[in-house]
């Protein structure tokens, strides 16, 4: 199994690069933040004490993405691979996937990184406010607050993936289709 991160800030385009790669490569795409809206639509107990955090911009306990995680690997079959979208955040994030992953003896494939500069995230997650109406895109403050957890707690995981050859970056700025190229010549390789 292949198990791609799909990293970078809010608002890098992240999810609109997700279905274009999962068609391509036959992944299932995973979206913790996705994951969570769901929990919280459905009124549930873990959304309910996600709610509040996510609506703050601040992360919810690692212990919660990490087993919601680890059920998906665990419960979809037929897919060449998955793809990981806003997952691992934190370090201990990392070292938990890592530790997931090696009990079958696999390991993380590649990260693929989408960078935008701080500039453009605001801009971009208000555009995308209008569209899709999600609560922690609803006001600057909350944005700014996503955008400081992103290089506080984040953005270490660029380091840890470095170290081993994982990380891929990438430059996020362009069309959609420039963009999924750029991401696909790196997907190639592996
Ligand atoms: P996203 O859709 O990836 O932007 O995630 C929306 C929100 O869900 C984030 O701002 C966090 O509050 C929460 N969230 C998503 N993924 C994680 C994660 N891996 N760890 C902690 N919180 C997360």
């Amino acid at each position: 199994m292949k198990y791609y991160i799909l990293f970078g800030p809010p608002g890098a385009g992240k999810g609109t690069q997700a279905t274009a790669m999962v068609e391509k490569y036959n992944l299932h795409h995973i979206s913790t933040g996705a994951l969570l809206r769901k929990e919280i639509a459905a009124g549930t107990e873990l959304g309910l004490q996600a709610k509040a955090l996510i609506e703050n911009g601040c992360l919810v306990p690692d212990e919660v993405v990490e087993g919601m995680i680890e059920s998906e690997f665990k419960t979809v079959t037929g897919v060449d691979g998955f793809l990981l979208d806003g997952f691992p955040r934190t370090l201990p994030q990392a070292e938990a996937l890592d530790q997931i992953l090696a009990k079958t003896g696999e390991e993380v494939t590649a990260t693929v990184s989408i960078m935008i500069p701080d500039a453009m995230i605001m801009e971009r997650i208000k555009g995308r406010a209008l569209k899709e109406g999600r609560a922690d895109d609803a006001s600057e403050d909350i944005i700014n607050n996503r955008i400081v957890t992103y290089h506080n707690q984040t953005e270490p995981l660029i380091e840890y993936y470095g170290k081993v050859e994982k990380y891929h970056e990438i430059d996020g700025i362009g069309t959609i289709e420039d963009v999924r190229d750029r991401i696909f010549s790196v997907m190639d390789k592996f």
